[in-house]
């Protein structure tokens, strides 16, 4: 089994390629479940692009949940909070702004491995009227199949702890609809989130979801663009031969 730090810098590295438009200079992050206790979060100040190991920061669940729980009236009382919730509080350097969200999403939706980016075609959509559309509509068979039926659509919150909340709400009543955690959570005015088990499983997310947006803005520029019925997403997301092709994907290494 791969060391999940070195997993994490390879995922990190692939989704922060200048060519991809995912990222530029420090936007971004990742992170991934070391067990049940901690995880590692890409640091405050790095950027994705060519990150090494001094890019992660080891990070324990408990206060971050906590903190969630019963979220601190000042930003400094905030801060206090996070770097205590190191796993070596000693360690100089910073968690993530966005460490609140990766604490909770590993935790409430039960996944390994998460990556935050702001691909240009994704907030071309999210920062327009059309963001519930694409969010919450399918166009093409394989966006249903590495996407998810449909996306988590969480409205602009200041990043933080204040996104971390509303994202938090947004989660839940995904899960209480489909059973299941959202594959991909879309942010108003902000970008996009890849939830899964596997590194490759986050980069294939996020190829589809840019792919999704460029298709959906074409299809602006030509016309209305059109969807696939409910019963027809919910058809080839339950198709087996569909099921075992995402399998696939999933465990497949060779885009990452
Ligand atoms: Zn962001």
């Amino acid at each position: 089994m791969t060391n999940p730090l070195e997993s994490l810098i390879k995922m990190t590295r692939a989704l922060g390629e200048p060519a991809m438009d995912y990222v530029i200079i420090g936007e971004g992050n990742t992170s991934m479940r070391l067990d049940d206790e901690s995880f590692l979060v890409k640091a405050s100040g790095h950027q994705m692009q060519g990150i090494g190991e001094s890019g992660f920061v080891a990070v324990r669940f408990a206060p971050m949940l906590a903190m969630l729980d019963d979220p601190p009236a000042t930003l400094s009382q905030q801060k206090a909070i996070t770097q205590a919730a190191k796993v070596d509080p000693a360690d100089a350097r910073s968690p993530s702004i966005e460490v609140s969200f990766h604490a909770m999403l590993l935790h409430e939706c039960g996944v390994t491995t998460v990556g935050h980016t702001h691909p240009t075609a994704i907030n071309q959509v999210m920062c327009s009227d059309y963001a519930a559309d694409f969010a919450l509509q399918r166009r093409f068979p394989d966006e249903v199949v590495l996407c998810g039926p449909q996306s988590a659509l969480v409205p602009y919150a200041d990043p933080g702890l204040p996104l971390a909340l509303v994202m938090r709400d947004r989660a839940r009543a995904y899960m209480v609809e489909y059973g299941e955690a959202p594959k991909l959570i879309l942010l108003e005015n902000h970008g996009m989130i890849a939830l899964g088990d596997t590194a490759a499983e986050i980069l294939k997310i996020t190829a589809m979801a840019v792919k999704a947006a460029r298709i959906f803005l074409g299809a602006l520029l030509t016309g209305k663009p059109t969807r696939l019925p409910d019963d027809e997403v919910q058809h080839l997301y339950q198709r087996p031969d569909e099921i075992y092709r995402r399998k696939l994907f999933v465990a497949s290494d060779s885009n990452s």
